[in-house]
């Protein structure tokens, strides 16, 4: 298989969403079902027998040339945040499934399983990797509880989809797991500055999410004199100016207000409630730490000063994670034997790879992301690095067999 085709089969699967007017694929959404359907076609059609879990995720197994249990996993995400690009997540999927359609049913001294994850981004339910999770055995009762908009939980979400949480432990890593493998866009600017097709990731930074509610008071926007309002938007927007002050004054902190629920909201009533989203990443977990102290300190400020409360929920916690030297290795071996230049980065965006890396060795393969622009529809990649990913992958595989003949 050609990069043209798994370009044209990531265009083709990003037509499955939930809105009329761009990409959106949630956790188990109804366009996550024709997702399988096509998925799992090319997934046998590569050679692979495929189940999805009890969380969703499909997976497709290519058995080993002898019995053992020694497996590869290589995957990434299908969920996709709104108005996605065709490629984050997606693109590593059909990677992995080219590469063992170029196996051309030659059996290799270990299992592939290639895993499509459910839920990444976390949209639908506020907390990300519910997929990921399962396979490390940490999708757990607060998170099975946790409910989205419409107040279904994650565990009613799986009923209606026709699975069963009680199956959830059969999700889990099998033994003979020993490493796993994600091709991924890499969703910034390095790459394409560099004049680089490929990046092998050495670590992935750390990333705090939280939710931080204003409570003023609604009340007439006419009628109450400036002095004597509690507008809950008011201290946010102070807040929000901070936030953006403080994370350009601090080395390599990327700290971000990406939604906003204001109630009432309307235009003729102050602003009671708003409800305001922030995310935190920095390669060094101190620092990460601090710094989302001082900005929820901040917000407490704030809000007093504003006559207005402030509290704060935490949704994501994640230490920066180390990507397996021995992989890392390894990939650079392949992306060599391929013919490419080998560059070593981290990731400052969050992968599957981090929870999978609780469990066993994990290691990332970027590919360079044109414009460096991604969660946004004009994301794109390209055919020639496609190739060579599909390269490295194959010099990787075949690296991975001389040493476990
Ligand atoms: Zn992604």
């Amino acid at each position: 298989m050609r990069a043209g085709e798994i370009i044209d089969r990531c265009r083709t699967l990003a037509v499955l969403s939930e809105i009329p007017d761009g990409l959106l694929r949630t956790f188990l959404s109804p366009p996550m079902r024709q997702l399988h359907g096509l998925l799992r076609e090319w997934m046998e059609a590569a050679g692979m027998r495929t189940a999805i879990d009890a969380a969703g995720n499909l997976r497709g197994l290519y058995p080993s040339s002898a019995e053992t249990p020694r497996r590869l996993l290589i995957g990434s995400h299908v969920d996709t945040v709104p108005y996605a690009g065709a490629f984050d997540g997606v693109l590593g999927v059909l990677l992995a499934i080219a590469l063992v359609d170029a196996l051309g049913g030659r059996r290799l001294p270990f299992s592939i399983e290639v895993v499509a994850f459910s839920d990444e981004e976390g949209i639908r339910f506020g907390a990300p990797f519910l997929g990921s999770r399962a396979l490390a055995g940490a999708l757990d009762a607060a998170l099975l509880g946790r409910r989205d908009a419409d107040g279904i939980s994650v565990e009613e979400a799986i009923r209606a989809f026709g699975l069963d949480p009680a199956a959830l432990p059969e999700a889990r890593l099998s033994r003979g797991v020993f490493a796993y493998i994600e091709f991924h866009i890499e969703q910034g600017p390095v790459l394409e500055s560099l004049g680089l097709p490929l990046g092998v990731v050495t670590s992935i930074a750390g990333l705090s999410r939280l939710s931080v509610t204003f409570r003023g008071q609604a009340n007439h926007a006419g009628t109450t004199p400036m002095h004597l309002r509690r507008d809950a938007l008011a201290a946010a927007a102070r807040w929000i100016s901070l936030v953006d002050r403080y994370a350009r004054a601090t080395p390599r902190l990327a700290a971000t207000v990406g939604a906003l629920d204001v109630r009432p909201g309307a235009a003729n009533i102050i602003p009671g409630e708003v409800r305001a989203s922030l995310d935190v990443r920095h390669p060094d977990d101190a620092v990460r730490q601090r710094s989302t102290a001082v900005l929820l300190d901040d917000a407490r400020r704030i809000a007093a000063r504003c006559g207005v409360a402030a509290e704060w929920q935490s949704h994501v916690d994640l230490a920066a994670t180390a990507c397996d030297p021995w992989l890392v290795a390894a990939l650079g071996r392949a992306v060599s034997a391929a013919g490419y230049p080998v560059h070593r980065m981290p990731s400052g965006a969050g992968h599957d790879a981090m929870i999978l890396a609780w469990r066993i060795p994990a290691a990332m393969l970027f590919l360079r992301s044109p414009g460096g622009i991604s969660h946004h529809p004009d994301e794109t990649v390209h055919a020639a690095d496609v190739e060579a990913a599909l390269a490295a992958g194959a010099a990787l595989l075949a690296d991975l067999e001389q040493r476990q003949a």
